[in-house]
C-alpha cells in the first residue's frame, strides 16, 4: 500500500514503532474496543491463563498493530511478530510455535494472505495448543504430535470477510476497528508532537487530523512533514507550528482540505469522468486507474463509502452528490436528461 492510502511503507514503520501507544489507557478512541480488550487482560491475569485468541480487522493504519503490541505489555508477556505472506508452508510457522512461552502472543499481520495448508496446520495450535508435524513423505512419512505452551494468537485483516469460516470461529474475540473523529485525531497529533519535541498550536492539530482521512497513519506521516516543513523555514522554526504554518505545509503536499488524498481524488475524478459515476464494476474502475483492486476495496473505498462520496449496488459503485459537488461537476439527470 502506498502512505497516502494509509497502507504502510518501511519509513512508515518506523514511524509507527517510534509513535506507537504502550499501555491500553494511552490508546486514543475505539472505546468500546478498548473497554472490552481490559475488561479480557483483567480476567487473565486474575484467573491466570493466556488471553483467548483475537482478530482484529478494519483498513490499514487504524490501531490493528498498535492494539496487539499494548496487549503483552498490559500482560507482562512477549510478544513475536510475523504476516500472512510470510508463512508460505507450514514449518515457516514452526521456529514461531517453538518458542512461544506461556501466555505469550504470537502476532500474524494480514492473516487472511496465509495460505490454506498453514491455516488447517495451526488449527489444532489454537484449540489444543498442539501440531502435527508430518516427517518423511509418502509410505515413510510419520507424525509426530507436539505439544505447545498455551499462546494467544492475535491475527490482523483488512479483510475478514477473506478469512475462512472454521479460522473466524477459532478467535475468541472479534474486534473491528473504525475511522477516528476529528477530536480523536487531533488528541493523537497533539500527543505525538509532544513525543517528537514539535511544539504545536491547537488548531494546527486540529487542521492536520481534518485533513488525515480518519487514520492515525496518515496523520502521523502528515505530522512528521509538517515538521519537517517547519525545521526547514529558519523564519518560522523557533516558535510553534501555527494554523497557518500547517496549512502552507499541508497545501504544499496537495493534500486535500476535505480530507481526501490524490488517490481518492483519482477514484472519483475515474468514475465521474471515465463512467459517468457509475454504477461501475471495482474491476473496471481498478483497471483504468492501473492499480491493485485491492487496493481500491481495503484502502480506497471503505472511507470513501463512509463519508458517502460512494455507495454500493449489485450493478457496482455509484458516485453520490457529494462526490459530484467535490468535483465540481453536475450529476447527469437520471433518465439521460
Ligand atoms: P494497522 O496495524 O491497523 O495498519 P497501526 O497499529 O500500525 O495500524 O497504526 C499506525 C500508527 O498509528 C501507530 O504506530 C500509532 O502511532 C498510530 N495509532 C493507531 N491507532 C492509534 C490509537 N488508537 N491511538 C494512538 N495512536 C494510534
Amino acid at each position: 500500500g502506498s502512505p497516502e492510502g494509509g497502507g504502510s511503507n518501511e519509513s512508515d514503520r518506523q514511524r509507527d514503532a517510534a509513535l506507537r501507544p504502550k499501555l491500553l489507557r494511552e490508546v486514543i478512541g475505539q472505546k468500546k474496543v478498548a473497554n472490552r480488550l481490559q475488561i479480557a487482560v483483567n480476567a487473565a491475569k486474575k484467573l491466570k491463563e493466556p488471553l483467548g485468541h483475537i482478530l482484529f480487522d478494519g483498513p490499514p493504519g487504524l490501531g490493528k498493530t498498535t492494539f496487539a503490541t499494548v496487549l503483552p505489555n498490559e500482560l507482562g508477556s512477549s510478544i513475536q511478530m510475523t504476516s500472512g505472506p510470510a508463512l508460505s508452508k507450514p514449518a515457516d510457522m514452526l521456529p514461531f510455535l517453538t518458542n512461544l512461552e506461556y501466555g505469550s502472543i504470537l502476532f500474524i499481520d494480514e492473516i487472511h494472505r496465509m495460505p490454506r495448508v498453514v491455516e488447517e496446520f495451526i488449527y489444532p495450535a489454537m484449540e489444543d495448543f498442539r501440531i502435527d508435524i508430518v516427517l518423511g513423505e509418502g509410505v515413510n512419512a510419520r507424525t509426530i504430535n507436539m505439544k505447545l505452551k498455551p499462546f494467544t494468537l492475535i491475527g490482523a485483516t483488512t479483510r475478514s470477510g477473506m478469512l475462512s469460516g472454521p479460522m473466524r470461529d477459532r478467535f475468541k474475540m472479534q474486534e473491528h476497528l473504525d475511522y477516528y473523529t476529528i477530536d480523536e485525531l487531533a488528541q493523537i497529533v497533539s500527543i505525538n508532537a509532544k513525543k517528537l519535541a514539535l511544539p504545536m498550536a491547537p488548531e494546527a492539530a486540529v487542521e492536520l487530523a481534518q485533513r488525515s482521512r480518519g487514520t492515525p497513519r496518515v496523520a502521523n506521516s502528515r505530522l512528521y512533514w509538517v515538521r519537517s516543513y517547519h525545521a526547514g523555514h529558519p523564519a518560522i522554526a523557533d516558535g510553534p507550528v501555527t494554523l497557518d504554518i500547517s496549512r502552507q505545509a499541508l497545501d504544499m503536499q496537495e493534500v486535500d482540505r476535505d480530507g481526501l488524498d490524490k488517490q481518492d481524488r483519482r477514484y472519483l475524478e475515474t468514475l465521474i469522468d471515465v463512467f459517468g459515476g457509475g454504477p461501475t464494476g471495482v474491476e473496471a474502475i481498478a483497471a483504468t486507474m492501473n492499480i491493485a483492486s485491492d487496493t481500491l476495496t481495503d484502502e480506497i473505498e471503505p472511507y470513501l463509502l463512509r463519508e458517502q462520496f460512494i455507495v454500493r449496488s449489485p450493478r457496482g459503485r455509484i458516485a453520490t452528490p457529494r462526490a459530484f459537488e467535490l468535483l465540481g461537476k453536475s450529476q447527469p439527470k437520471p433518465n439521460g436528461g
